[in-house]
């Protein structure tokens, strides 16, 4: 494994929720603390199913990787990778192709700590601490240069993320400075949470107030980061409708729409 920015590794903040062990909550993982569980059980009284919608994100996560590999993509650069969980993007990549190279990137600084452990013995799979909104440092990063071949197509990889960044931090712009640096053949997979109901509205104000993120975008907002780019079927959709492996019921609870996502390629 190879690994960066040892700096952040002493900086983990018990005080306020982190995102990343935030979601490590509503996975039933153990790397939280007290802070992130009660800022969980605030979204569980507006979203009662939040602990399944991190589950319909990680089967659209392994869905999409599949898909990917299919498409003969064999890099990975995972932005907003979270803490090591079941299925990994490097998991479901190396078991349908054990050649595939991932680069997880994340700022939380418990990510980098428990990547270490689990990747030690992965020699095709590095972990970056560093901040996604600064594309040129980390498309510059001595470890997402070692391991990705820019010239060849990557997975470029911005699942339950993108809802974390502010309007005013450019997301679109960030989107397209991953996606100009990678060349044709690639393709672009993102998860979003989405405005789609009295409730995710409810949910924003406190994602905002208590974690300090959380822009829960409309579907055609959603649907421009793709702008430029050819979106797969079946487009921007909610996440169990994107190509299910087992039968989708016929209408969607609040919590299987929460969530809205797509893979497109650059052609
Ligand atoms: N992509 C994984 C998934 O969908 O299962 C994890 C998603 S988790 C909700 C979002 C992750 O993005 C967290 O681990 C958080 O630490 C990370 N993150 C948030 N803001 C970031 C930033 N500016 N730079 C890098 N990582 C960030």
């Amino acid at each position: 494994m190879a690994e960066t920015s040892d700096k952040w590794e002493n900086a983990v903040d018990t005080t306020r929720p982190s995102i990343a062990r935030a979601y490590d909550v509503v996975l039933r993982g153990k790397d939280n603390f007290e802070v992130d569980r009660a800022f969980v059980r605030e979204i569980v009284k507006v979203i009662p199913e939040i602990y399944d919608v991190a589950t319909y994100n990680r089967q659209m996560l392994g869905r999409g990787v599949r898909f990917l590999i299919d498409q003969g993509i064999r890099q990975f650069l995972d932005l907003g990778s979270g803490l090591p969980t079941v299925e990994n993007t490097h998991q479901v990549a190396q078991r349908a192709n054990p050649e595939s190279r991932v680069v997880y990137v994340d700022n939380d600084p418990m990510v980098l700590a428990h990547g270490r452990a689990l990747l030690a013995a992965d020699e095709r799979t590095a972990v970056v601490t560093s901040d996604l909104r600064d594309p040129a440092a980390i498309l510059g990063d001595k470890a997402v240069e070692g391991f990705l071949d820019l010239d060849q197509p990557v997975g470029v990889m911005l699942v339950g993320i993108l809802h974390h960044l502010h309007d005013s931090e450019d997301p679109r712009g960030i989107v397209e400075a991953y996606m100009d640096a990678v060349p044709s053949g690639s393709y672009l997979f993102i998860t979003h949470f989405c405005a789609s109901s009295q409730e995710s509205r409810e949910a924003e104000e406190k994602y905002l107030a208590l974690l300090g993120t959380g822009r829960f975008r409309s579907v055609a907002e959603i649907t421009a980061f793709f702008d430029g780019f050819e979106l797969v079927d079946p487009g921007v959709v909610p996440l169990p409708l994107w190509r299910p492996e087992s039968a989708v019921p016929g209408e969607l609870t609040v919590g299987q729409r929460l969530m809205f996502g797509g893979i497109a390629r650059k052609a």
